[in-house]
């Protein structure tokens, strides 16, 4: 049978990951948080001390990361460990910018992503969900704001925690990441001709959510 395909991309702290979490909770799909693999990825060759891309590609057969999803939660799992909660540092967001641009990284991402939307119903989000990982899905969206908006939003959720940087490190990173993700060569970061888009820079959470909701129920002839 036929699953459905929603794809999400959009830059760095655009609020993809809490969007689709809500959207997939309300609708009975899996939400697929494909940010996680290339920070899986980079946690490896931090913790592995891997510091040139030939020596990272090499240690690929090394490397196996699977996703599970609990009541529709994904956890993801390094060579059987756990490490869901250990890729959200700010050292890692950077090191996932680096790796996602390595074409064998990407390749090798690739077919995970494929099958898990191939088994599912899913809204999976990303850079390049829309526009090379699933071009033919049911509905692209393209989720954006404004980078002091992204920055604030980042801010406020990593004050919450014991190390955080200052709003100008945050700022700067996410400048940093939207240029290393939109100028690869592989898969950049790009809207699909076919996408819809939405800017939330002055759109609370739960509007946002609602917005998506009504897109994908008109687009899936989805009864309220
Ligand atoms: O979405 P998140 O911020 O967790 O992604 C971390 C990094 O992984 C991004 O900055 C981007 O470089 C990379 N990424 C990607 N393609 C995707 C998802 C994430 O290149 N589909």
């Amino acid at each position: 049978m036929k699953t459905i395909n929603i794809a999400i991309d959009g830059p760095a702290g655009a609020g993809k990951s809490s969007v689709a979490r809500e959207v997939s909770s309300e609708l009975g799909f899996i939400y697929v948080d494909t940010g996680a693999l290339y920070r899986t990825v980079a946690l490896y060759a931090c913790d592995n001390d891997i510091k040139s891309e030939k020596e990272l590609i090499e240690a690929l057969d090394d490397i196996n990361i699977e996703l599970n999803f609990i009541s529709g939660t994904q956890r993801i799992m390094l060579n059987d460990e756990d490490v869901t909660d250990d890729i959200r540092t700010p050292e890692i967001s950077m090191g996932a910018s680096r790796v996602s641009a390595i074409p064998e990284v990407r390749k090798y991402l690739f077919d995970l992503q494929k099958k898990i939307a191939r088994e599912n119903d899913v809204i999976m989000d990303g850079r390049d969900i829309g526009t090379v990982v699933l071009p033919d899905a049911d509905l692209k969206i393209f989720l954006t704001a404004s980078v002091d908006e992204r920055a604030s939003r980042r801010y406020i959720e990593l004050k919450e925690k014991s190390e955080c940087p200052s709003y100008e490190e945050i700022r700067e990173d996410i400048i940093k990441r939207d240029y290393n993700d939109s100028h690869r060569a592989v898969a950049p970061l790009r809207k699909a001709d076919d996408a819809y888009v939405v800017d939330t820079t002055y759109m609370g959470f739960h509007e946002v959510c609602a917005e998506i909701i009504s897109v994908i129920k008109t687009k899936l002839e989805i009864d309220d």
